[in-house]
């Protein structure tokens, strides 16, 4: 099934029609996508019975399918030729955590707004959504507790990321429109193997990244044991997942995103995110 949010509803997508999710089902359940959550297993019985008989819908009316997280977990160096590009080792045992501030996360296609004198770089992620609070969760047992997959830009302000010493990662990546998440939730079952999927990100059309999520040294299951060994995750909550390798600060000379270009973030399966850079807000 693929999940979305159209203009601050939930709704059941299915080729280019949508399905209001609070109308057909009388109002069993809310409107607000993110409160779908707690919910998960009974609106998961519910939609595998629907008819999806629903109406044309703008694809520019998408927003984020998870828009309000209670918790956003961010993996560093989770791909090996990423973890090289930037010069530090590479993760054996322990996945390098840390978080993106909930108010950055922005729609599909938002605009994203350049930081003043900042150094704006690129990392297109697969994002897990929690669909069932996981505490001390095997791997094995993981992926049920994943509502679904959707398409993240772990956008970052290198000096700022890179400021404090030892680096302190959150609030450089945590500016206003830093977290795009879409266009869709797309449930595990749809996809012949979860954990082998192609993601790729662009600028101007210029593919800049392009990888397999098998490339993961931590797959989705070893950072839902990871994490929730100890945090208890909950419904609604986010993991980005690392990013493949071709970022920005790993080029020779490095390059940064400039306002007016257009940053592409797409993952087989899922769909693309298409965010304008705009200079910076005063
Ligand atoms: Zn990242």
């Amino acid at each position: 099934m693929r999940v979305a949010n159209l203009g601050g509803r939930l709704v059941l997508v299915d080729g280019s029609r949508a399905l209001d999710v609070a109308t057909a089902s009388g109002g069993q359940f809310d409107a607000d996508p993110q409160r779908i959550y707690p919910r998960w297993d009974e609106f998961r019985e519910w939609f595998s019975g629907v008819e999806l008989h629903g109406s044309p819908y703008a694809p520019g009316s998408l927003r984020s399918p998870v828009p309000a997280p209670g918790q956003v977990f961010a993996i560093g160096l989770n791909y090996r030729a990423h973890a090289d590009e930037t010069g530090l080792a590479r993760p054996e045992t322990v996945p390098p955590v840390f978080t993106k501030f909930p108010a950055c996360i922005a729609g599909p296609y938002d605009d994203i707004a350049i930081p003043s004198g900042g150094h704006v770089d690129w990392e297109v992620e697969l994002v897990a959504v929690i669909g069932r609070t996981a505490w001390r969760v095997a791997a094995a047992d993981a992926w049920s507790h994943v509502a679904g997959l959707t398409v993240g830009q772990d956008v970052s302000e290198r000096i700022l990321q890179m400021a404090a010493s030892p680096p302190q990662f959150s609030l450089g990546k945590s500016y206003p429109g830093f977290g795009p998440l879409g266009p869709v939730l797309v449930t595990p079952d749809e996809f012949e193997d979860p954990d082998d999927l192609g993601l790729e990100c662009s600028i101007d059309g210029e593919v800049v990244q392009s990888g397999r999520t098998s490339q993961m040294i931590f797959p989705i299951g070893a950072l839902i044991e990871a994490l929730s060994a100890v945090v208890e995750l909950r419904p609604g909550d986010v993991v980005f997942t690392g990013t493949p390798a071709g970022v920005g600060m790993g080029r020779v000379p490095a390059r940064y995103l400039a306002a007016g270009e257009l940053l592409v973030s797409s993952i087989e399966g899922i769909g693309t995110l298409r965010n304008r850079m705009v200079a910076a807000r005063t």
